[in-house]
């Protein structure tokens, strides 16, 4: 559903505006979507960049897969609607992190294009960075930091991403790190180097 249910609503704007907040912070908010197979590193490396980032004094906050299934969308399990619907939520709360001049750190598989897509389209152009952790199944199955991977293969887990659902590489992202050929500080590395390029970051 792309429109309100409601038709008796109205947006309203705050008195403090989205520069007034950027000009305090010394920095713009924006939403960095880190997607990629179960064990390819999103976890870790959006940990990474935040601690980096707020050693800088940045404002951020991670939105992370399990702990969003804890609260907001623990409703929802894992069958194509109902991941549809988790990263839509995300997608917004999100730009809600953004527009608060935050910037926001994802790290969910979000396997589907049309729901990263979804995803951008709810940030203004520019603000919104898919950040792709490429890393072979077969090294993700070897890390397998949570032990998914060896339950998927026992069947004992359904819909699991990359063994009987299917994951949708992303056309363009702003960033591509290869997880299977670089530390994990290298691939944060370039995170940052992003953002400061893009000019999120200005120190
Ligand atoms: P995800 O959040 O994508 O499921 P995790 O971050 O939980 O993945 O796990 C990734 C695992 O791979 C960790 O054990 C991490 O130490 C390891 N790893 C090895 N190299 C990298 C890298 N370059 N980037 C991120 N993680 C890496």
């Amino acid at each position: 559903m792309d429109t309100p249910k409601s038709k008796h609503i109205t947006w309203t704007d705050s008195h403090v505006t989205y520069a007034m907040r950027t000009e305090r912070n010394r920095h713009q908010g924006a939403v960095v979507w880190f997607t990629g197979l179960s064990g390819a590193g999103k976890t870790t490396l959006a940990q990474l960049v935040e601690r980096e980032l707020f050693a800088l004094g940045a404002h951020c906050y991670i939105l992370d897969g399990d702990n969003v299934r804890h609260g907001l969308n623990r409703d929802l399990g894992f069958s194509p609607a109902d991941r549809t619907e988790n990263i839509r939520r995300i997608g917004e709360v999100a730009n809600l992190m953004r527009d608060s001049g935050m910037i926001c750190l994802t790290a969910f598989i979000s396997p589907y294009l049309a729901d990263r897509a979804t995803a951008r389209a709810t940030c203004p152009t520019g603000s919104f960075f898919e950040v792709y952790c490429r890393c072979d199944l077969a090294e993700c199955e070897r890390r397998d930091p949570k032990g998914l991977y060896q339950k998927a293969r026992a069947g004992k887990i359904p819909e699991f991403t990359g063994i009987s659902a299917p994951y949708e590489e992303p056309n363009a992202p702003e960033l591509v790190l290869e997880t299977d050929r670089h530390t994990p500080d290298a691939c944060a590395g370039q995170v940052l180097a992003m953002l400061r390029e893009r000019g999120i970051l200005v120190s």
